[in-house]
């Protein structure tokens, strides 16, 4: 099968179009990471997980894909909660880093190419400032503070369609602050005593969060990448001010060929947040529902739209998941016990013809700027193909074709199908106690064989008559 040309939506320009990376096939992506200073909840794990999808996807397509995903390890908000517990800022930043990654492991997430510590590239940023002041483009303040002069950049606003004089109106200086226009950012802030700091010429300070990202890409990837993905909330101010600072300092345009921003994770309408308090740990919904329920629920809405969390839509996903696995654990035993046999009915003709519908939707759903309620639905007619075929006692080989293509799609997409490695022993152990069973039901004594039935079901280990034949596979 030929797989259908990928068309990827760009934010800025408002168009979707064939997919056309600068360097085929490589495909450079900068995916904004966390601000390492609390628990990682399911708004943050939306944007890691579809990224990781997208990354296996272009990989399935041939394309070489080096994934950056920066860790900013200094910020107000780390500084703030150092100083609650009387810590380092190091200490609080290291200990959330290592919770946030262990968190996406648990999901399926793949770690990035390359993760970047924003405190490992602070020279980089002051270069990258001082150029931006020669230029023109930025202005040291009197307190020791270094801005980004919004007026000289006229495409300011591009990616947000936010207008300067909008943002003038809406806004005023502060006493005390250095800017000469409340639209202009900080590229770099004065520390007060005893903050964290690190020299630089304006004065002992720390960098400003925007020119973080801009100079890990330039260093890490170069002036111009392929994808820039991020949530919906950082298009402004945060990657409105990324493309001003890139641009401004490498006279390159455009610093980002697709931007994609991934729809807010939602409670009750209102954005799953810290702040606001509403927000479900990401280990603490893996440990209820586990990993792959958890992954399907995210990848049930397109990413570009926003998705509502409730535990009942976990709940749903989880019974979701668990079709698959099933159809897929029992087309596998199916085959296993029918083995192979060529010959194909009336029905096994219309199944399979089914089922490269399925496979054609599936991809054309994928390529389709990574429309993954649409490879979602696809997975369930494929899945609802495998079963059909084993309790039915169709075609053995066609249920082979289906668990391999079901297989192949879950792995695609991330989720882990791998059954837990079943112990040599333990397979003989069950075989023994099916041919015991199957023993009683010769001499009709069906209570005992009910009875083993219904015991090795409360086991996880399932088994299906079919004739004097049983099927068992092993059910989690
Ligand atoms: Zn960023
Ligand atoms: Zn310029």
């Amino acid at each position: 099968m030929t797989l259908p040309t990928l068309k990827v939506s760009d934010t800025l320009r408002g168009v979707k179009e064939d997919f056309s990376p600068i360097d085929p096939p490589n495909v450079k992506i900068y995916v904004c990471g966390p601000t390492v200073y609390d628990v990682a909840h399911v708004g943050h794990a939306r944007p890691a997980v579809f990224f990781d999808v997208v990354r296996r996807y272009l990989e399935r397509l041939g394309y070489r894909v080096f994934l950056v995903t920066n860790v900013t390890d200094i910020e107000d908000k780390i500084i703030r909660r150092a100083k609650e517990e009387g810590v380092s800022f190091r200490e609080i930043a290291d200990r959330y880093e290592r919770e946030y990654f262990e968190a996406m492991a648990s999901l399926g997430v793949m770690l990035p190419t390359v993760v970047p510590r924003a405190t490992d590239y602070i020279d980089d940023m002051i270069r990258v400032i001082e150029g931006l002041i020669e230029k023109g483009h930025a202005y040291p303040a009197e307190n020791g503070d270094v801005y980004f002069d919004v007026s000289s950049f006229p495409d300011y606003g591009r990616l947000s369609k936010i207008k300067i004089e909008e943002l003038v109106a809406g806004a005023r200086v502060e006493p005390g602050e250095g800017k000469r226009s409340p639209e202009d950012f900080a590229l770099w802030k004065a520390s007060a005593p005893g903050e964290p700091s690190w020299p630089s010429p304006w004065g002992p300070g720390r960098p400003g969060w925007h020119i973080e990202c801009s100079v890990m890409i330039l260093k890490l990837l170069g002036p111009q990448i392929d994808i820039h993905g991020g949530g919906q909330d950082l298009v402004f101010p945060h990657h409105e001010n990324e493309i001003a600072q890139t641009e401004a300092y490498t006279g390159i345009s455009p610093f980002v060929r697709y931007w994609m921003h991934v729809g807010l994770v939602t409670v009750g309408g209102e954005k799953m947040a810290k702040s606001l308090r509403n927000y479900f740990e990401v280990k603490v919904v893996v440990e209820e529902f586990g990993s792959n329920a958890v992954r399907t629920f995210l990848l049930s809405a397109h990413y570009r739209s926003p998705l509502e969390f409730s535990l009942d839509a976990l709940k749903s996903a989880k019974a979701r998941f668990e079709s698959w696995r099933s159809a897929l654990l029992r087309a596998e035993a199916y085959l296993r016990e029918a083995g192979p046999s060529h010959e194909l009915s009336e029905e096994d003709l219309k199944l399979r013809a089914e089922l490269q519908d399925a496979k054609k939707r599936f991809y054309e759903a994928m390529s389709d700027d990574f429309d993954t309620p649409k490879a979602l639905s696809a997975i369930d007619n494929v899945s609802a193909i495998a079963s059909r075929i084993a309790s039915e006692s169709l075609s053995p080989n066609l249920a082979g074709e289906a668990a391999v293509t079901l297989r192949d799609y879950l792995q695609l997409l991330g989720f882990s199908v791998a059954e837990e490695a079943m112990p040599a022993d333990l397979n003989r152990l069950v075989e023994l106690l099916v041919d015991v069973r199957a023993a009683l039901r010769r001499k009709k004594m069906w209570d005992l064989s009910d009875e083993i039935r219904s015991r090795l079901a409360e086991l996880g280990i399932r088994l299906e008559d079919k004739g004097d034949q049983t099927v068992w596979w092993i059910e989690r």
